[in-house]
Formats: structure tokens, sequence, C-alpha cells
């Protein structure tokens, strides 16, 4: 029997006449520091978006062309995401914390042919393009000085200029297949070179359904959304998109992402969820303890992109009354991977070991545990091994590998096609995931392995530690060890004996570090994480200064 139902593509474009015209009045609201904010409707946001697509048409964009953005959370942006993928090219979202050479490498790799750049973020570009032979248009949006680009061969074009004249009201927008390429979004790239995830409109307009289910985030037309993870992270974890559809207002706060400015957006803003990386949160943390705030408008503050300390839930809530919730994913999953609910009818004490877990899959990710030596693990809460999931928005290849065609390394795809994660964890009974490590930063210490982010955790649960990240470094008897470095609050008298008896209340002996750093701050990765790589070149380059307890 033959299904009778319509086969409509699910486009992005759906979702920009959706939210321009059933939630025209919600509002993208963007942040500008000391003025006003910029406000404007999902119906101007819409109007412009279509206005964008007809400018970039004039600049010959063509179906399936990638076209760049490297900018703030703003709503031009959002404007980009919308349109770029609406008239069949590819929103390239740029990660403007790369490294330079990193990002000329992706600009290249991707042939980027058009780039839309903040103001503010001129003088991070234009000592780029001398390097960038396949940029041919610039186009700029936003306060900043545009002196850097005096004299760069490609085209310059002022955003504003470029979309103006342009009807606000219809487009022919194309008929697209709902596979077709919508956004590109490189990994990282901790290791090797950076990899391309090429989502599809399909993939998008399922994945923002799931950050709208009750299950997931909840959005609804009643609320405000602060996206704190940036837009270039993953496609801003869906919420843009997840927003347009559900008519919830956006709170962008452009360039202000350090923890005084998103405390006072809150608090004149009052959004009702907002969504960032740990590392956010703790510096927020500190905020509102020297400064507190009106966060009262919050009803959940997602949590995502490393483990989130539990310590740093329990501190808000018992400080702040705020609620965090996390949630796991990565760039190959689009992001939404697994979000922390405790089950039906938990709440308070008993809710607190689900919350803590990187939580359950929607119905939509399939999950399996992966034994080292092949084997599908059980889930029991004990076997720990390596994730692999596989759903309608997880990747299934990377883009462009050697012969220009997606190709599927044998460690990140598993010969049936599940994404491997590279995460190892355990999964309980009801479903629930807890990650114990990065694959690549476990630490194997005579034959046993020692979690890293569960001695972070009970570290950084000290009342004088600021920040507390703990990686693997050789050692002659045992293979590896784990090396701990901290940074404590500003106050701190606590010593290496005082927090090695401090965890040695709290695991095995035998995982206890003997090798200590204290440090000013702990490296981050472009998107916020702690980058354990970049510990470990440090202690391998005797960078870090290092004290050995008995
Ligand atoms: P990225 O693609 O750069 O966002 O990195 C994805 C990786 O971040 C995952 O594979 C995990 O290792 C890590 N990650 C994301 N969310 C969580 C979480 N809630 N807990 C622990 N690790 C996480």
């Amino acid at each position: 029997m033959q299904s009778t139902m319509q086969d409509v593509p699910l486009t992005v474009a759906r979702i920009l006449a959706h939210g321009a015209r059933i939630h025209g009045s919600a509002q993208v609201t963007t942040w500008t520091g000391d003025g006003a904010p910029q406000r404007r409707s999902f119906a101007e946001v819409g109007g412009r978006a279509t206005q964008l697509a007809h400018a970039l048409r004039t600049l010959g964009v063509a179906e399936g062309e990638p076209v760049a953005t490297l900018m703030w959370n703003n709503a031009e942006h959002v404007e980009a995401y919308l349109a770029v993928p609406s008239m069949g090219a590819v929103l390239h979202t740029l990660n403007l914390r790369l490294p330079p050479e990193q990002l000329v490498w992706i600009v290249r790799h991707a042939a980027d042919r058009v780039v839309l750049v903040n103001g503010s973020l001129l003088p991070l570009l234009a000592p780029l393009l001398p390097h960038l032979d396949c940029v041919e248009h610039v186009v700029v949006s936003g306060p900043g000085d545009r002196s850097a680009l005096a004299g760069v061969r490609p085209q310059v074009h002022e955003y504003e200029d470029l979309v103006a004249g342009h009807p606000a009201d219809h487009y022919p927008w194309p008929e697209l297949d709902e596979r077709q390429a919508a956004a590109l979004c490189y990994t990282s790239g901790t290791t090797g070179d950076p990899k391309g995830v090429v989502y599809s409109h399909r993939s998008i307009y399922l994945h923002a359904m799931e950050v709208n289910a009750a299950a997931s985030f909840g959005l609804t037309p009643a609320e405000v959304c602060l996206p704190v993870v940036p837009m270039f992270h993953v496609n801003a974890w869906g919420l843009p998109h997840a927003a347009f559809m559900a008519g919830t207002s956006l709170l962008m706060p452009d360039r202000f992402l350090q923890p005084a400015p998103l405390a006072d957006m809150i608090e004149s803003e009052r959004p009702t969820v907002s969504a960032g990386v740990p590392t956010i949160w703790q510096g927020l943390l500190a905020e509102l303890d020297a400064r507190p705030r009106d966060m009262t408008s919050l009803r959940t503050v997602i949590s995502g992109g490393s483990a989130c300390p539990p310590s740093l839930m329990k501190a808000f809530e018992e400080r702040h009354g705020l609620t965090l919730v996390q949630a796991w994913g990565m760039t190959e999953t689009s992001p939404l991977g697994s979000v922390a609910f405790p089950p039906a009818g938990l709440s308070g004490e008993e809710a607190w070991p689900y919350r803590i877990t990187q939580g359950r899959m929607p119905a939509s990710v399939e999950a399996r545990l992966v034994g080292p030596g092949g084997d599908v693990l059980p889930w029991d809460g004990r076997s720990a091994g390596e994730l692999e999931v596989r759903g309608p928005w997880i990747a299934a290849a990377y883009h462009g590998g050697a012969d220009g065609e997606p190709h599927r390394p044998e460690d990140k795809f598993s010969g049936d096609g599940w994404l491997r994660t590279g995460d190892v964890g355990t999964i309980c009974p009801e479903g629930f995931l807890t990650l114990t490590d990065r694959a690549k930063d476990v630490i194997k210490s005579g034959g046993e392995w020692i979690s890293s982010v569960e001695l972070e955790n009970h570290l950084m649960a000290h009342p004088e530690v600021a920040e507390a990240a703990v990686v693997a470094v050789p050692d002659e008897k045992w293979g590896e060890r784990p090396l701990a470095v901290v940074v404590l609050k500003d106050d701190s008298a606590v010593g290496y004996e005082g927090l090695r008896a401090f965890l040695g209340e709290r695991v095995a002996r035998w995982q206890l570090p003997e090798r200590w750093s204290l440090v000013a701050t702990v490296p981050k990765t472009s998107v916020g994480k702690f980058d354990k790589k970049a510990l470990r070149r440090s202690y391998a380059d005797g960078e870090l200064v290092v004290t050995t307890l008995g």
C-alpha cells in the first residue's frame, strides 16, 4: 500500500515565510552596548532577508554556492541565516575565534566568493584577504572603522546600500529539494584539519521542530530566547530557526558576550530561555555573586558544548534561583543529541542524579555504546563505551574530501553508517547518558581508565576553585597519570595538599593526581571549552610550573 500523504519539502524558506507572516510582531532585539538596543520585528527581518536574497543575486550568487558570514549574533546575521538557504545557496558561518591560518584554510576549502562581515570584525578579515583569492565580494554591516578595507582586491559593499531598493515582499524562491545543502559549518578541529558538516533543509527543519518540542527547549510565542552560543557554533544550536518557527522573540547579544553586559541585558530585556557553554555560565555566576541583577525572567538556562559541573548547576539554583539544563551535542549532530530533564514525577534531591547526566535522546536520535572490541554494550549504567548515534539530523559524511566528494573517515563513521562521536560514557536502563570523557581525553593509568571530567567536577565543587581542568600526561610507571590544572579564586588560601585531601574524600586513592599546576586561566578553544590539547602541549613543552606531591 502506498501512503496517501503529500510530500511537501521541509525547507528554510518555509521557516522564513512562516515566521515573517504568522509571527510578524515577534522581535529580534540586538544589544548595542551603551546605546538603545536595535529592534526589528520578524516581519521586518523577513522583508530584509528577502531584500538580501535579491542583493546576493545581483552579486551572482548561484544555487548551491556557499555564502560566508563572519558575524556576531545580531539581526543581520539572522537575515543571512534565512535568506541564503532560502534562495538555494549555502550559509557558511565562519568561526571568528579561529587562528587566522585556520580561517584561511576553511574559506579556501569552501571556496567562498562572498563574505558578509560585521564592521567590528574588519581588523580580523582584512589582513586575511590577500590570502583569499576566491573571495570576490565583501559585504560590511554594522559599526566599525572601514579603513582596513582601503585598497583590497575584492569589491566592498555596504550591507544597507546593497539591500536598499530591492523588494521586501517577494522573491522567486526556488522549489528546493529538502535534501539539498542549506548550511555549512566546520568543526573546531582540535585534531587535524577542520571538517565541514553540510546541513540539509530537511535536517535543519526537523531539528528546529525538536528544539521547540516541550521535551526539549519548548519555545513558544510567549517567550524571548537569548542565544549566547555564537551563531558560528553549530547554527547557534538551531535556536534562530526554532524561534522563527515558534514565534519566539530573539535577544541577540552581538559582541557583548562578557558577563557584565550579559547580566545587564538579561535584567533589562527579560529573556525567558538562554543557551551557552558552561564557561559562559561560570563567568555569569561570578558576576552575579559580585553584583546581583534581576534574573527572574529566565525559566531555563541551557548548558551544552562541554560537561556542566554539577556544582555550577547547584550554585545557580541555590544562590540565584536559576535552573540550568544540561544538553549534549556536536557540530555533526546539528547539535541537539540529548537533554537532561529528570523522569516524570521527580524533583528536588531526587532529580539531581538525572539532571547532572547528559540526558536522554529525543525520538529521532538513536544511540548505542560500542566497546573497545566493537561489541555493542548494554544500557546498565556501568558498561562504558564510545557513543555512536544516527538520525535525520546527524551527519553521514564530511564535506569535500581529496576528490571533492563527501568523505567518511573510518574513525568517525562505522561501517553501518552510525556517527562515532568520540565521546565515552555509560547509559542507564532509563536511557540517561553519562559522559565520562572524550575518547582522546581519557586518562589510561595502569590499565584502568580515569575520567578527567569526574575529577574536574569534584575540583570545581571546591569553594575556592574558579576553574579546573585535568589532562593525561605520560608517566613512566603507569603509562599516563592525571595532571590537575587549577585556577583559584582571588582570596583563596587552599594549597595543593588541601585540594588533594578534598578530592581524596570523593574519589578512589589511585585516581588522585600527583601533578598539580596553578594557572591564571585555563586556555579555551574557539567556542569557549577547556582546551586540553593546548594544556597537554604546554606540559610537554615545559611551560607549566608543576608541583609533584608524593
Ligand atoms: P563541537 O562539535 O565543537 O561542539 O564539540 C562537540 C563535543 O563537545 C562533543 O563530542 C562532546 O565531547 C562535547 N560536549 C558537548 N556537549 C557536552 C556535554 N553536555 N557534556 C560533555 N561534553 C559535551
